[in-house]
């Protein structure tokens, strides 16, 4: 097979073994960690795997050249579609730029490359009692370019704050190929704050190529507590309460049955199955302050009954608790060959009856939904648990995960705590913004990539940078009940 022109010039920038191009190897970059979700993927011309920064800025160079689309990739974990090629173009894949260039004890930061997995940051400062704060639960394999660009989330990002807060600056690759560094004002007033933006762009913008990121002292105890409860309800109110009363766990994390019996059955933690949720409670810090917040939260739990509970201060018992909540996505195919992850948020105060009309909907649409979530952020991760392969079902799955949405939408929350919104909640983000809100999002997208070469479809919905807004509301119910024109 003779290679395209785009194909022969990438190689004269990354060499032949970092270009794929063959349909085999193509298909692997087809999705990403939300397939499911990804109906519109398109399959890529090439892959570059860069080593550095000056491979990067070559390949963004060659994909200008031909005019083509530049799709930023690292693990492929992300769960909204954000890696997944919507138009034929070139996907540039970070995970050979994975070297930690410098740990700064003094100044508690280290510089290291976009593809570096989450955790092997975390694991290689462990000895000098510090670590990467942010702690998405697909740490052991998401990188840090796609936590930078998602703005990634987890368990103990209640108390720590998510990536942004751990971010001091990126070098960056320019929609042109320029190279830039930029600081964030984190420690003073250095102008405008451009990765603040950079944070959270999901690939649109360009291509983080380095990072400079902050390192938290690892807390001197840590308690962890796993409270189960009779209904979700209790579970929900539990967390609402702790909240309330201004203490401030590390982490509040909720899973219920269903999850529980996934997670049994592949990793046999010791989960009690026969509760109806369980609310894991972290507590860190010095250790006389963390034994009287385990205090009190063990007693707001006991107030509002408790079924079982356990404290454990032991970091093997500890990481056991742990496991069974990070792993639980993993563990879903014991219950179904499918499942579609949704990651919307809701205020705190309403957890009871989000998690209340959540029950209401998959009852009504009789599919089952599986919950284990972020409950201390207000952010949910209902997973719809179904099988492709039955007639009829990704279209059943999409409309439940469309009311889910709506609903929480409409209890006061918002449509993604995490995992970003890429392609997959694109089309719902005219249920919180106006007009004027996308457009202001459009015009930023357009100040850093006016020819809409980055990540194209993501995001945005349709139309939003050509200028042919209209009515997203509208255009949904016209495709719903199939009207043509209005
Ligand atoms: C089991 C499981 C558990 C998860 N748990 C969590 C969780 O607790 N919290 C959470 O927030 N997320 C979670 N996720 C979602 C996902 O892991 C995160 O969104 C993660 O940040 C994605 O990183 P990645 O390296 O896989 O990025 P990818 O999926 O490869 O890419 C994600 C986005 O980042 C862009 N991107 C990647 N690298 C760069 C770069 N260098 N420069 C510019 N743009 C770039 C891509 O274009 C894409 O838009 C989970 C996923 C799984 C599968």
């Amino acid at each position: 097979m003779t290679n395209t022109p785009l194909v022969n010039d990438l190689i004269r920038v990354c060499g032949e073994a970092g270009v794929r191009h063959r349909r085999a190897d193509l298909l692997v970059f087809e999705a990403d960690g939300s397939a499911d979700g990804s109906p519109e993927k398109v399959l890529p011309l090439a892959i570059c795997l860069p080593t550095s920064t000056e491979q990067v800025a070559g390949c963004v160079k060659v994909a200008r050249k031909y005019g083509v689309p530049v799709i930023a990739r690292g693990a492929g974990t992300g769960l909204s579609g954000g890696a997944v090629p919507l138009a034929e173009g070139i996907i540039i894949s970070l995970t050979r730029m994975d070297r930690i260039l410098d740990v700064n004890l003094a100044e508690r930061t280290a510089l290291v490359e976009p593809g570096l997995i989450n955790l092997d940051l975390s694991t290689h400062i462990k000895a000098d009692r510090f670590f990467f704060a942010p702690d998405p639960s697909s740490q052991k394999a998401s990188t840090i370019g796609g936590n930078i660009a998602e703005n990634a989330g987890g368990p103990h990002c209640l108390k720590y704050g998510v990536t942004t807060n751990h971010i001091l600056g990126v070098e960056f690759v320019l929609p042109n190929g320029d190279v830039v560094w930029l600081d964030s004002n984190q420690t003073g007033y250095g102008g405008l704050d451009l990765t603040a933006a950079i944070v959270g762009s999901e690939g649109m913008f360009g291509i983080v190529t380095r990072a400079k990121v902050l390192l938290t002292p690892i807390p001197e105890s840590i308690s962890v507590m796993l409270a189960a409860f009779a209904s979700m309800d209790d579970a929900a109110q539990a967390v609402t309460e702790i909240i309330a009363s201004g203490t401030m766990p590390s982490s509040l994390e909720i899973m219920d049955s269903l999850s529980m019996q996934a997670v049994e059955a592949a990793y046999h933690v010791g989960y009690p199955t026969e509760a109806a949720a369980v609310l894991l409670v972290e507590v860190d810090g010095h250790p006389l302050e963390v034994a009287e917040i385990s205090a009190e939260v063990e007693a707001l739990c006991r107030r509002i009954g408790v079924v079982q509970y356990r404290q454990s201060y032991d970091p093997v018992e500890q990481a056991g608790l742990w496991l069974g909540r990070k792993m639980s996505l993993a563990a879903m195919g014991r219950l179904a060959p499918n499942y579609y992850l949704q990651d919307a948020v809701v205020p705190r105060s309403q957890l009871v009856k989000t998690l209340d009309e959540v029950a209401r909907l998959s009852n009504e649409s009789g599919l089952l939904v599986s919950n284990v979530f972020h409950a201390g952020d207000g952010n949910l991760h209902p997973l719809i648990l179904f099988d492709r392969r039955e007639t009829g079902a990704v279209e059943r799955v999409l409309h439940l995960n469309h009311d889910l949405v709506v609903a929480c939408v409409e209890l006061g929350g918002t449509l993604s705590g995490e995992h970003g919104i890429g392609s997959e909640k694109r089309d719902h983000m005219d249920l919180i913004y106006n007009e004027s809100d996308l457009r202001a999002m459009a015009g930023l997208k357009r100040s850093f990539d006016p020819d809409d070469a980055f990540n194209p479809g993501k995001v945005l919905p349709k139309g939003m940078l050509c200028g042919e807004v209209k009515d997203l509301h509208m255009q949904r119910m016209a495709q719903k009940y199939g009207i043509v024109a209005f």
